[in-house]
């Protein structure tokens, strides 16, 4: 199984020294792009790269038909490969027209062995099982691999990329291309394929969703993963700047566990149910679980149906899928988050929570669970919302009071909830409270956590307020999760480490006005 870092610049001796350097933190191999390189350096390429440990290197020449720059003509791309070959390349990689007209005599390869390549930059092809055993076949009797990727428009596309890897006989890679793919990039070990192609750590990706090479090693524990891999991952459209795939992995990584945590791209709510309908029909795949964002919360409760637990059916969202014998089940670990934020936020238990007078700010997916959280404990919530009959309902569902969002400044809580998305990145000037509602004797709690200083928490400290930033709820809803998942209690200090140093900002949580 080949951890193989695909490497382009336009010239000779940068790919070299990034080749050099993905070798060293553990590629086995390189993959020199040729057709990256300006035409005047793939002459100097080839010659530089016999300074590469000799087998450890793949030298392509993608055409522009399938996703490279290479417009050479046949007879170039033929004599530059084989020169490639005889000059210590590990492999060379032929498109499947040249390779159906075969160029090279026996003998002519030295060592090298042949990468036999079809790439579909217009979508998953009809019968990609048929192309594997013709691209297999096109390789005769030379050592090497069959190899066909596609752009990946939906994500269960990866999972017939998974059946391919592990059905079809012979060596083979079998990659779903684009954001949504990268399933199959990093499950390729768990299904037996030759390898699986990543970006290096100093370098541009050459295709969409590749993961790095030191990410592939330090935070996918690439090396140890086996048949047994369990498979997480958040689902969520837009999900590339998620923080929890940083998070989970390193827990995973931390308590030795033998699973993955990705981001996964998800557009509609039929694309949803065929994903998982696809996970759970595959118990090979083993997927454990999955968080869900925005936009799908509602959605995934409806998978869950009977299985969904009961108060996450009454807040109308789950943020949580769990894999069981009989089914998806949903949970709303926001809920948890939020409650478990405040009480170490106020220094109290979550039963402190009775009685008090709390106004929550915004009736959105997140208001839901905050409210649900303290209406259970017994607080008094007062609802504001710029949507009056978003408010009106959400009060009726759990039995709060409202008041208007124009008199907001004038509310009466001890604790005040920000769960609207004012003072979010990038609009961070906005906030949903002017220091005129902000008191001395007020708890502020802002559940926006990027950024994690937001202006309402700053005004609020410059008043005297005690403070709570969203990070502290985001960071116990994620350990919530994963309790659910793994039955073991995380390392939240660790979390909180993680998302502090992505947010770039210093610890605040539970401070007192400054
Ligand atoms: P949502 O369902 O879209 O609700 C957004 C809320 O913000 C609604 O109440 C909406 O009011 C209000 N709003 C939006 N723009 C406004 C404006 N210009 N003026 C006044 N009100 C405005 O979103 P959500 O899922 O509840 O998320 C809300 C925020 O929670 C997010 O921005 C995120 O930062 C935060 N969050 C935190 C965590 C955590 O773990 N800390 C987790 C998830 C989300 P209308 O009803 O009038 O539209």
């Amino acid at each position: 199984m080949r951890l193989i870092v695909s490497i382009a610049d336009d010239q000779a001796e940068a790919v070299i020294a990034s080749a050099q350097s993905a070798l060293q933190t553990g590629a086995d191999l390189v993959e020199l792009r040729l057709d990256q390189a300006a035409p005047d350096q793939v002459d100097a390429l080839v010659t530089a790269a016999t300074e590469l440990p000799r087998g450890r290197w793949i030298a392509t020449l993608r055409s522009e038909e399938e996703g490279g720059r290479c417009t050479r003509s046949a007879n170039d791309r033929r004599a530059i490969l084989l020169r490639a070959a005889v000059s210590g390349a590990g492999y060379i990689d032929v498109e499947r027209r040249d390779a159906a007209a075969p160029f090279w005599h026996d003998g002519e390869l030295g060592d090298a062995g042949l990468i036999v390549s079809q790439h579909c930059l217009e979508g998953i092809p009809v019968n990609p099982a048929g192309i594997l055993r013709q691209l297999r076949e096109l390789r005769g009797n030379v050592h090497g691999a069959a190899k066909l990727a596609w752009a990946c428009r939906d994500i269960a596309e990866n999972l017939t990329a998974l059946d391919l890897m592990r059905g079809v006989p012979g060596e083979r890679i079998v990659i779903a291309m684009g954001e949504k793919g990268v399933i199959s990039r990093v499950l390729a070990r768990k299904c037996g394929a030759f390898g699986t192609f990543c970006a290096p750590d100093d370098g541009p990706a050459t295709a969409a969703g590749q993961v790095t090479v030191g990410a592939m090693l330090e935070d996918l524990g690439w090396v140890g993963q086996t048949a047994n891999t369990q498979l997480f991952g958040v689902i969520g459209s837009p999900i590339a700047h998620s923080m929890s795939p940083a998070i989970f992995n390193a827990q995973f990584r931390k308590a030795a566990a033998n699973a993955v945590y990705l981001p996964l791209r998800v557009d509609s709510e039929r694309e949803l149910r065929g994903f998982l309908e696809g996970c759970r029909s595959r118990p090979w795949l083993n997927a454990r679980g999955f968080s869900v964002t925005v936009p799908h919360k509602h959605a995934a409760l409806g998978v869950a149906g009977q299985l969904a637990d009961p108060l996450t059916r009454r807040i109308g969202a789950a943020n949580t899928l769990d894999f069981m014998e009989d089914g998806i089940a949903a949970y709303n670990t926001d809920y948890a988050g939020a409650l478990g934020a405040i009480a170490a936020g106020m220094g109290v238990a979550e039963d402190a929570l009775t009685g008090m007078r709390v106004t929550v700010l915004g009736a959105g997916g997140v208001a839901r669970a905050v409210v649900a959280g303290l209406t259970e404990k017994g607080a008094k919530v007062t609802i504001y919302n710029r949507s009056a009959p978003r408010a009106s309902a959400l009060s009726s569902d759990f039995n709060c009071q409202t008041g208007d969002w124009d008199d907001r400044q004038r509310h009466n809580g001890e604790l005040l909830i920000n769960c609207t998305s004012l003072g979010m990145q990038p609009a961070v000037e906005e906030t949903p409270m002017s220091p005129e509602g902000l008191r001395r004797d007020l708890a502020v709690f802002d559940t926006v956590y990027n950024p994690r200083e937001t202006r309402l928490l700053r005004l609020a400290r410059a008043a005297g307020c005690r403070t709570i930033d969203g990070v502290a709820m985001f960071v116990q809803q994620a350990a919530a999760q994963y309790l659910l998942w793994m039955s073991r209690v995380p390392d939240t200090e660790l979390f909180e480490r993680i998302v502090s140093d992505r947010l770039g900002s210093a610890r605040r949580t539970g401070g007192q006005g400054e």
